[in-house]
This record gives C-alpha cells, structure tokens and sequence, in this order.
C-alpha cells in the first residue's frame, strides 16, 4: 500500500520509509554494541511492533531469538482505555536472559509500564526497551527507554505497523490521517 492507494483518507507523511530504514540502522547499531557476546531474545509486542521487529531484526547483525506478545491496551479507536491485558503470552520462560521489548509506539506508556513490571518479575538477566515512536507530550509514566527512533508530536499516527480500527498497517511510512476519517 502506497500514497496513492490511501486516497483523501492520508493527511500528511511524518516519517518517510527512507528515514524509518536510517533510523532503524542506527539503532541496530548501538544494539549490536551494547550486546556484543550476549544472548538477547528480542520480543516484539503484537500487532504494531510487527514491521519494526521484521526490519530492525535484519538490519541486527548480533543473532538473535525472537518471541511475541500481545497484550491490549486500546479499543477500535484512538483513546486509552488504560486496561492492560494479555491476549498471548510469551512461548519462552525469559528467567536469566538479555530481553529487549521492541514497540512500534509509547503514547502515555501505560501499556509498556505494565508490561516492564510484568517481565521484570520473571527474572530476565537484564530488560530493556526500543521504540521507533515515542510521544514525549502524551507521556503519564516516566519510563526509561533506551533505544528511540523518533520523538513526534501528540496527533495520532498509523502506517508502518500502527493501525486505525486495523487499516494502515501496511503502509511503508508513518502518517496521520484527515478528519473525515475519523467522522470529523
Ligand atoms: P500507551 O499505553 O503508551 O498509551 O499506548 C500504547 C499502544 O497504543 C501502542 O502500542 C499502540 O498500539 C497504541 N497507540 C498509541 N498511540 C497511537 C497512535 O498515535 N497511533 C496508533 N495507530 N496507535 C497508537
Ligand atoms: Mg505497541
Ligand atoms: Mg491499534
């Protein structure tokens, strides 16, 4: 799916898909440096980390392992409902190994507050977190993230894994949507 494919439905591009791949070739970098001769076990959260984890695993080039998780945190809308559950668990037993969460957006970061409390009591060796997107204006929680693609501003983005009410995800870029869609 391509700018012309979206019809009147795209408002503006944000991140171009030349600037994702730079970015995440920059943060596989610092990755590859920080775990060099470590085991790490990459875990991407589920749906919207799915395109990130595809690219930044192939731009990695420490081997890694790779689980999933999905959790909810949002409905069919734009809005928190600030609820957490899991709706698939992890397959590994993550007790004593290097763990990187891999999330493709931290809006108030409630979602990642729980889900940092909930693998940190399973006893990984060490826990950390990348994120291609980050809101700092939307931020509830402090949270200590170390690898970040981009700081955007506080407007609601899909494409490049995000979705609305489950369309856009397959876009090569990250960008907003106009009002109508939205019923505005
Ligand atoms: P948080 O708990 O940090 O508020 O939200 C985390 C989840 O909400 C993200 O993983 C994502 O699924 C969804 N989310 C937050 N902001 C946006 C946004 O701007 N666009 C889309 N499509 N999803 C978002
Ligand atoms: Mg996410
Ligand atoms: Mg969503």
């Amino acid at each position: 799916m391509n700018e012309k494919d979206m019809g009147t439905d795209l408002e503006k591009v944000l991140i171009s898909k030349e600037e994702i791949d730079a970015k995440l070739a920059e943060l596989a970098a610092e990755i590859d440096k920080d775990y060099a001769g470590k085991d790490l076990l990459i875990v991407g959260v589920l749906k919207g980390a799915v395109m990130v984890m595809a690219d930044l695993a192939r731009a990695l080039s420490t081997p890694v392992t790779m689980d999933w998780m999905a959790v909810s945190s949002y409905g069919a809308g734009t809005k928190s409902s600030g609820v957490v559950r899991i709706l698939k668990d992890l397959d590994t037993d993550i007790a004593g190994k290097h763990v990187l969460i891999v999330e493709d957006i931290i809006d108030s970061g409630l979602t990642l507050s729980w889900l940092l409390s909930n693998l940190t009591s399973r006893g990984p060796a060490s826990l950390r977190v990348c994120t291609l997107l980050r809101k700092p204006e939307a931020a509830k929680v402090a949270i200590d993230v170390t690898y970040v693609g981009f700081d955007i501003p506080n407007e609601f983005v899909v494409g490049y894994g995000l979705d609305y009410a489950e369309k856009y995800r397959n876009l090569p870029f990250v960008g907003t949507l106009a009002p109508h869609v939205y019923g505005g």
